[in-house]
């Protein structure tokens, strides 16, 4: 389980240190329990473990991991006629969930995963299916793990789109998820490539004959959007919806998000949804994770209609929570979510603050778009 835990602490303000090789291998030797780096510390430096660590060192990130224990960073799906999921793995480079759609006379990426080689990679594998551009990219918000490849794509000739809080939030408030950012860790955030185009509630994008509906739509962030192809009834839902696993919450605002799904499920009640994290979502997954955010405000307002707050309500609530989604003793049990042990504790304290009014969310950087 160390992959799932790695993974997650990208979200809870561990530095995004992974595409470097020299931390993979400590964080392999270290916590995957494979070959123990550490150990080599200890013992008197022979030339042949001088050259080792040079060699290792030395080679590209991807071929560096002597160990071979990273899955592959994502995994193509096709969903639909000229609709692909790039499903990330948990602890892979890619971060999150990615997808793509061809029409006739281009193609559109729906988010660049959260960093530049896994985002090489899906560049690489849209050539394999076509030799049309790739005309647009949407960012389905903000968050560094769905935006870091945007620079791939951009050199590439693609325009950037995305909800104008996106582009108001990408460089700084990325910012938050370094628990005490380096300098070179603030200069990648400050030099994200951010959106080329900038919208408030809706755009439809023509790619020739196909129509790709982008909407604004709130609970996540604050700033998310989600794609729609109705020729093929599919929705890129980005973060909106995690398929059995539990959400990030540091910018939601739950009461909206409960919404939102309702919203979703209404308008496309028979869909193929891609989550933002997990596996390509069925409607009923979708249901689910709506439920999981209404299971969760209810026992939080409960604990505190009795008085608890702090970790006195966190003991009340967690019990629930770890019955329907925390079963992992079984790992394949469907009562086993995706990130329950790092996020549940977080998610109750977060939505105890959304629901006693101290929980801050990002605000729209100004009145015009934000970002410079
Ligand atoms: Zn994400």
């Amino acid at each position: 389980m160390a992959f799932p835990e790695r993974r997650s602490q990208l979200h809870l303000s561990r530095p995004y240190y992974r595409n470097k090789c020299v931390f993979r291998l400590l964080e392999h030797g270290l916590n995957a329990g494979h070959v123990s780096i550490s150990g080599m510390w200890n013992r008197p430096i022979t030339l042949a473990s001088v050259v080792f660590l040079l060699v290792i060192l030395s080679v590209p990130s991807f071929a560096a991991d002597p160990f071979a224990a990273d899955p592959a960073d994502f995994t193509l799906k096709k969903i639909a006629e000229g609709i692909y999921a790039a499903i990330g793995s948990d602890g892979g480079r890619a971060g999150s969930n990615a997808s793509f759609i061809v029409g006739s006379n281009g193609v559109v990426v729906v988010d660049t995963f959260e960093d530049a080689a896994p985002a090489r990679d899906l560049l690489a594998e849209i050539r394999k299916v076509t030799n049309l551009p790739v005309r647009f990219v949407i960012n389905t918000h903000y968050h560094l793990d769905h935006t870091g490849g945007n620079a791939v794509f951009a050199q590439a000739g693609a325009t950037i789109l995305a909800h104008r809080n996106v582009r108001g939030w990408v460089r700084t408030e990325n910012l938050k998820f370094f628990r005490d950012p380096k300098p070179e860790q603030k200069a990648m955030v400050e030099s994200l490539a951010q959106p080329d185009m900038v919208y408030t509630d809706a755009v439809d994008i023509y790619l020739g004959t196909r129509q790709i509906q982008v909407r604004y739509m709130l609970g996540h962030t604050g700033g998310d959007s989600v794609v729609i192809v109705p020729d093929a009834n599919v929705v890129m839902a980005g973060d909106l919806v995690w398929q059995k696993h539990l959400p990030n919450l540091i910018d939601a605002t739950t009461s909206d998000w409960v919404k939102t799904l309702e919203k979703l499920l209404a308008d496309h009640p028979t869909a193929t949804y891609v989550s933002g994290h997990g596996d390509v979502a069925t409607v009923n997954d979708v249901r689910d994770f709506h439920d999981y955010l209404v299971t969760l405000r209810e026992a939080v307002a409960k604990a505190q209609a009795a008085g608890k707050t702090d970790q006195a309500l966190v003991d009340a609530v967690l019990p629930q929570l770890q019955e329907k989604y925390g079963k992992c003793d079984v790992p394949s049990s469907s009562s086993c979510w995706g990130f329950f042990k790092p996020f549940s504790t977080r998610n109750i304290m977060q939505t105890a603050a959304e629901l006693n009014g101290t929980k801050k969310v990002p605000v729209p950087a100004d009145k015009d778009g934000g970002g410079k």
